[in-house]
């Protein structure tokens, strides 16, 4: 493979789903500060619409649930920059609807995006940040990785394991020079609610129509009327990465602050009136200490 780091960018970047909405916006921010970008989406065309031709730009097909085109498309960035120094997994969909609405089909597709293709990508990219000993990893989480919700449980669900994943992945990447950060924003004016990117669950039972069905209307009104601007996202990821001790976590967006202080006092509550029965399940000290004995 060709490399070749004295070419004059001070970061290359690796960007999923970078046709439009938050990725592209990212990728957007990182040109605009010098830096290369590798663009990616299902459709490369797009890509080339949207971020014309230049030096620092390299636009790439990129399906996340392909693992052989995610090799391919990490080698073709290599082959160019020689390196990639911040990844960030942002390709992802919504899926709207009650958990018992969803259908497995429905779910597998997700997870294959969501989950599936964020960790192909990583561990296509992985290996020449480990040969460096440098590198930022940036995962797209949300506002419902930190607390899930009726109407978007399987969704969430998906971000909960983003949060997991990332979690593990600081605390193996850390001791080898690698930063992780899973990013969560709130409610960002993008297409995410609309009816090209948000899947929705076409079975619909009257029996949940006032929790899930309440935010099928929901996600109606707030389609392109979100509170959170993609362009200051972008500017907080710049930040983000030029930071020397990056965070794990990195909220974006008010919605997100609320909902977090909102999840630990409920946490803080719920573990409160039940701390007697949680801290009733371990053998009792004298029973451990005689299970002790007979196994040394
Ligand atoms: P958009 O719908 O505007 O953009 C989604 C992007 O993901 C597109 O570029 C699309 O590219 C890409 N994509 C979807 N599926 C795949 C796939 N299989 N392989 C490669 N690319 C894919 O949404 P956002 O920009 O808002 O969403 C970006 C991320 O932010 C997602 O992970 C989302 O979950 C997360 N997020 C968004 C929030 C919001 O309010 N906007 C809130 C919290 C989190 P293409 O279709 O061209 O291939």
């Amino acid at each position: 493979m060709t490399t070749n780091p004295s070419l004059p960018f001070p970061r290359v970047w690796m960007i999923t789903g970078a046709s439009r909405g938050i990725g592209a916006r990212i990728a957007e921010a990182a040109l605009a500060q010098g830096d290369a970008v590798v663009v990616t989406a299902r459709n490369a065309a797009s890509l080339e619409k949207r971020f014309g031709q230049s030096d620092a730009l390299l636009p790439l097909a990129l399906d996340v649930t392909d693992e052989a085109q995610t090799r391919h498309a990490v080698g073709a960035a290599l082959e160019r920059f020689g390196r990639i120094d911040v990844l960030v997994n942002n390709a992802g969909y919504g899926l709207l609807g009650a958990v018992e609405e969803s259908t497995a089909d429905e779910v597998r597709r997700l997870y294959d995006t969501n989950v599936f293709g964020l960790l192909h990508v990583t561990r296509a990219v992985l290996p020449g940040m480990r040969a460096r000993r440098a590198g930022h990893v940036i995962n797209i989480s949300s506002l419902g990785g930190v607390q899930s919700s009726a109407g978007f449980g399987l969704y969430c669900s998906t971000k909960f394991a983003v949060e997991g994943i990332t979690e593990a992945l600081h605390a193996e990447l850390a001791p080898l020079g690698i930063h992780a950060t899973v990013v969560e924003p709130g409610y960002f004016r993008t297409e995410f609610l609309d009816t090209g990117s948000l899947a929705v669950s076409p079975q619909v039972l009257d029996d949940y129509a006032q929790s899930a069905g309440a935010v099928r209307e929901a996600a109606r009104r707030i389609n392109l009327n979100q509170p959170g601007d993609p362009v200051r996202l972008a500017q907080a990821v710049m930040q983000l990465v030029a930071s020397p001790t990056p965070p794990l976590r990195l909220p974006l967006g008010t919605d997100t602050l609320q909902t977090i202080a909102e999840k630990h006092a409920f946490v803080e509550r719920e573990t409160a009136q039940w701390r007697a029965v949680a801290a009733s399940t371990d053998f009792p000290a004298q029973e451990r200490e005689a299970h002790a004995q007979r196994v040394a």
